[in-house]
C-alpha cells in the first residue's frame, strides 16, 4: 500500500490517461517537476530541510503554498506541486503549480527564529520566485504574518516594490478581502452545484466534517447557511456528533476557541454536551449523505473505507483519499481539485487586485469565486458526460487537455 502522495498523483495520472485514450507520450510531460530546489538552512546549529519545487508553467507562473511542518518531505511537495497544476488547469486560471516547504516544527520555535527561517528561506529561492515567475501563498502552519516577512524579504534581495510576489498577506499589506474564508466557501459553492446537477436540495441533505481547522470551518459556517444540514465535525480532540444538527451559532462559538488542536472537545465540555463527543474517527462513520474530509492526505485508506455510510465525499483536502481506495470505492466523489480550489482562486485575485492597484469588496470576490467553481464544474460535467467517468477523471481529463 503506497502512502507516497506522489505515487497517488501518479497513479491517477495514468489511469485517466489510460481511461481517456490519450497518447501515452502525455504520461511523459506532467510526470515529473520542472525544477526542484532542495536545500538546508541552518539556523542556530540546526539544520532544517526545505524545498521548492516548481512543477509546471504551460499556463502561467507557478503558483503554490509554503508548508511548515516536520514531516515535510520532497515527495510530499512533488504530489502537492502536481495537484497544484492540475487545479489551476481545472479552474482556468493562467498560473502553474508550484509548493514548497521547511521541514520544523514551527511551534518550538521564537517568533524571532521564525523570522529568520522564513527569511532564510526567501534567500536560497529568491532567483527563481516572482510576480511573473512564481508566487508562493500559505499552508500548513505559515499565515499572514510569515508571507508579509518573505515578500520583505524578496524586496529588499531584488531591491523592488513586488507586492504580487506573494499571496496571502493581511490586508493591511495588501492581502484580498474573502481570502481566509475562500478555500472552505469555494467547497460549499461547489457542493451547492453538485446537489442542483444531482436534483437534490441543501435542506434534505446531512453533512459531516473531518478537521475543523481554517478550511473546515469556515467550510461548514457557509454550508449552514446555504441550508445544508451539519450533523457532526471533528478534530484531533474529537467528534460532534448531533443528528438533529450543529446550528450555525454553535459551529460559531467552537471556531471562536482559538489556537487550540482541541476546540471540539473543549466546546463541548464547556457547554456540558459531553454526551455528543464521539472519538474523532468516529466521523468517518457517521449515517450522513455527504462526507467532507478536510483534515490531511490519505485521510481515508483501506483501513477505514468500508466503514464510510455516506454517499457523497466533498474533498476539500488535498488528496484525502488514498490511491487504492480511489480504485475501489462506490461513491460519488467531488474531487479536490475543484473542491478546494477557492484557495488558490481567491489567491489569484489578490495578485490581480496587487498588480492593477485595486480593491475589491468581499460581495465581488465571492461573487467571482462562486463564477469561477460553476463554470469549472460544468465543465467537467461535460467531459463525463461524453464517457462513463468520475467526476475525478473527467477534472484531469479537462485540465490536461488545457495543459497540453
Ligand atoms: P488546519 O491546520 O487549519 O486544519 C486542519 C484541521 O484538521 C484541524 O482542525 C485539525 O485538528 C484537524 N485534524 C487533523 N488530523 C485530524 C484527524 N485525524 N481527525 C480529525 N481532525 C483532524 O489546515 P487547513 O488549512 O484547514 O487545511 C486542511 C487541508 O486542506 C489540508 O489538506 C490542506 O492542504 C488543504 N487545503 C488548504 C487550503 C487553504 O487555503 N488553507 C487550500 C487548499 C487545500
Amino acid at each position: 500500500m503506497s502512502n507516497n502522495p506522489f505515487e497517488n498523483y501518479l497513479s491517477t495520472l495514468k489511469n485517466t490517461i489510460k481511461k481517456a485514450g490519450f497518447d501515452e507520450e502525455i504520461f511523459k510531460k506532467l510526470n515529473s517537476p520542472d525544477r526542484i530546489i532542495d536545500f538546508e538552512i541552518e539556523l542556530n546549529g540546526k539544520k532544517y530541510p526545505a524545498y521548492r519545487v516548481q512543477f509546471n508553467n504551460n499556463l502561467g507562473p507557478y503558483k503554490g503554498g509554503v508548508r511548515f511542518h516536520p514531516q515535510v518531505n520532497l515527495e510530499e511537495a512533488k504530489a502537492l506541486s502536481a495537484w497544484m497544476t492540475i487545479k489551476t488547469a481545472v479552474v482556468d486560471l493562467p498560473l502553474g503549480g508550484a509548493k514548497g516547504g521547511i521541514a520544523v516544527a514551527p511551534k518550538k520555535l521564537s517568533e524571532k527564529e521564525l523570522k529568520k527561517l522564513s527569511e532564510k528561506y526567501v534567500e536560497n529561492i529568491y532567483k527563481f520566485i516572482g510576480e511573473n515567475k512564481d508566487i508562493p501563498a500559505p499552508d500548513v502552519n505559515t499565515n499572514e504574518k510569515i508571507m508579509k516577512w518573505m515578500k520583505d524579504k524578496y524586496e529588499k534581495l531584488t531591491n523592488q516594490k513586488a507586492p504580487g510576489s506573494f499571496t496571502g498577506k493581511a490586508i493591511k499589506d495588501g492581502g484580498s478581502l474573502g481570502r481566509k474564508e475562500a478555500t472552505g466557501q469555494g467547497g460549499a459553492y461547489a457542493l451547492k452545484f453538485f446537489t442542483k446537477k444531482q436534483n437534490l436540495t441543501p435542506n434534505n441533505l446531512t453533512v459531516a466534517v473531518q478537521g475543523f481547522g481554517n478550511v473546515g470551518s469556515y467550510f461548514a459556517l457557509a454550508a449552514a447557511k446555504m441550508g445544508f444540514k451539519i450533523i457532526g465535525v471533528s478534530d484531533t480532540s474529537g467528534s460532534y456528533i448531533n443528528k438533529n444538527g450543529i446550528t450555525k451559532r454553535e459551529l460559531k462559538k467552537i471556531k471562536e476557541i482559538k489556537g487550540k488542536k482541541s476546540s471540539i472537545k473543549e466546546y463541548l465540555i464547556k457547554n456540558n454536551k459531553e454526551n455528543k463527543l464521539f472519538k474523532r474517527n468516529e466521523i468517518l462513520k457517521v449515517n450522513s449523505d455527504v462526507l467532507v474530509p478536510a483534515a490531511l492526505e490519505n485521510a481515508i485508506n483501506m483501513k477505514n473505507y468500508k466503514k464510510i455510510k455516506a454517499k457523497y465525499i466533498l474533498e476539500l483536502a488535498n488528496g484525502p483519499i488514498s490511491a487504492e481506495v480511489e480504485k475501489v470505492i462506490d461513491k460519488i466523489i467531488i474531487p479536490d481539485v475543484l473542491a478546494n480550489s477557492g484557495g488558490v482562486i481567491v489567491s489569484y485575485f489578490e495578485w490581480l487586485q496587487n498588480k492593477n492597484k485595486e480593491k475589491w469588496d468581499k460581495e465581488k470576490v465571492f461573487k467571482k469565486l462562486k463564477d469561477k467553481i460553476n463554470k469549472a464544474f460544468e465543465e467537467i460535467y461535460k467531459e463525463k458526460e461524453k464517457n462513463t467517468l468520475t467526476l475525478k477523471e473527467a477534472a484531469y481529463i479537462l485540465a490536461i487537455k488545457r495543459l497540453i
